[in-house]
């Protein structure tokens, strides 16, 4: 008898019918002998349309009051799984994030687990129920409701699997497992067997939206297994995994792409010790998290070169002002802003030891007639940023030029 987290995602809960095979699917793990801990998100669409709601009533809403909103949507899901769990005959109860609890910090919209209690887990298991846990949802200290930021069920799927050390912890969505790139935008795409958490990682936080990335750090932690499924079929997904040798075989196992960032070009400023560590110091001193910086004085440019840098769409638009007043402030004569730009990212452990990488990656854009506007490295993955408008494009020539897709040592046996 085991101990198993399942998690359900917004597609596998947006109808009433696929509400009734998520109790379904409980229902026959719970037969089989195993104790079950449910997790739901909103049904789909309904955070997008919270949230369409309250920025429709003011322009910049309040973050406090953002979370009120969207945890209503998890609520919902979880108390009609629990319904429908009672009525095939099964036991179920429902618990919002801070019945459980889900201890958070007081970082709205984006807030961060500090720690959850198992009791009332433990004790809904024990009297032979199904618990159903509504995703997204924390509470902080002064017990303000908190969401953990966009696909934030994921971790607290996790997060869950870890505090009542779970056997396993599994993601139904809606494809069947991680793939080599979005299936939804490259036909060729495979799914991958197995995944290094470091991959993961890294693919999460370049924007393939599988997995939130803090679900994955989260796993990787704790040492959670956690396996990526489809919620409208039986077959194994993908197993994300502690890193193996026989990883490194791959060069390249996924592409990403990202649209959420924007491109901000501060112009002019001067070009002496000081002026960057101000401009970004001032930024994330108000927890505006900045990727990828490029400062170039153009020949005979004189002593002031440009900032170029990136962040979150979201970001861009509620602190422009600041940004413009910070360029002022450090001598700048202006800001320029892209938000048709798209950053395309590519993968692998064995970037580790393989060179030319980099290379082949700029031919196979360039072969493509798509211009390279900011490159960042770390060792396993390489991002390049370009216009918007050829996402397809990139993203179909990056995974067929590394030649994701063909068979790989990572299929699922
Ligand atoms: P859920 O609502 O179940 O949490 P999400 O929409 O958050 O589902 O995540 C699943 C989606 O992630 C897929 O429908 C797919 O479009 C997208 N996706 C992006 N990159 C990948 C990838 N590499 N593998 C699988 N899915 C991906
Ligand atoms: N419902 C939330 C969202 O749409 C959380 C989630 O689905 O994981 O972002
Ligand atoms: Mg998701």
């Amino acid at each position: 008898m085991a101990l198993v987290v399942q998690k359900f995602g917004g597609t596998s809960v947006g109808t009433l019918d696929r509400i009734q095979n998520v109790a379904r699917r409980a229902l026959a793990t719970r037969a089989a002998g195993h104790d079950v801990v449910l997790i739901v998100s909103a049904m789909s669409g309904e955070t997008n349309r919270l949230l369409k709601l309250a920025h429709e009533t003011c322009q910049i809403p309040s973050e406090r009051e953002l979370d009120v909103i969207a945890a209503t949507g998890e609520q919902v899901a979880a108390a009609l799984t629990a319904l429908a769990i009672q009525s095939q005959g099964g036991e179920a109860r429902s618990l919002l994030g801070h019945q459980l609890r889900v201890h958070t910090d007081s970082a709205f919209t984006k807030a961060r687990i500090v720690r959850i209690d198992g009791d009332r887990i433990f004790e809904t298991v024990r009297e032979g129920k199904i618990a159903v846990v509504a995703g997204f949802q924390g509470v902080d200290p002064r017990g303000n409701i908190t969401t953990l930021g966009r696909g934030g069920s994921d971790t607290s799927a996790v997060a869950v699997a870890a505090a009542i050390h779970a056997d396993e912890c599994e993601i139904y969505t809606d494809v069947d497992g991680v793939y080599t790139t979005d299936p939804n935008i490259c036909p060729s795409a495979r799914k991958i067997g197995r995944i290094a958490y470091e991959e993961m990682l890294e693919l999460a936080s370049l924007g393939a939206k599988v997995l939130q990335i803090r679900s994955v750090e989260l796993a990787m932690k704790y040492g959670v297994p956690v396996h990526v499924r489809s919620s409208f079929s039986d077959v194994t997904g993908t197993w994300v995994v502690k890193d193996e040798e026989t990883l490194e075989d791959v060069v390249v196992a996924g592409v990403a792409y990202d649209k959420n960032e924007a491109k901000a070009q501060i112009l002019e400023v001067p070009d002496r010790p000081g002026v960057v560590a101000e401009l970004f110091g001032q930024l994330s001193a108000r927890n505006v998290p900045v990727d990828m910086i490029i400062q170039n004085t153009a020949y005979g440019y004189g002593d002031r070169t440009d900032v170029t840098f990136t962040l979150a769409k979201t970001d861009l638009h509620r602190y422009r002002g600041d940004i413009e007043e910070l360029a002022r402030k450090v001598g700048g004569s202006g800001v320029r802003y892209d938000e048709d730009v798209v950053k395309v990212s590519i993968v692998g452990l064995g970037m580790r030891s393989h060179a030319g990488v980099a290379s082949k990656m700029f031919g196979l854009l360039a072969k493509e007639g798509i211009n390279i506007q900011a490159i960042t490295t770390s060792e396993i993955k390489i991002s390049c940023l370009i216009a918007a408008k050829y996402t397809e494009l990139a993203v179909r020539a990056l995974h067929d030029g590394f030649g994701l897709q063909h068979a790989s040592t990572r299929d699922a046996s």
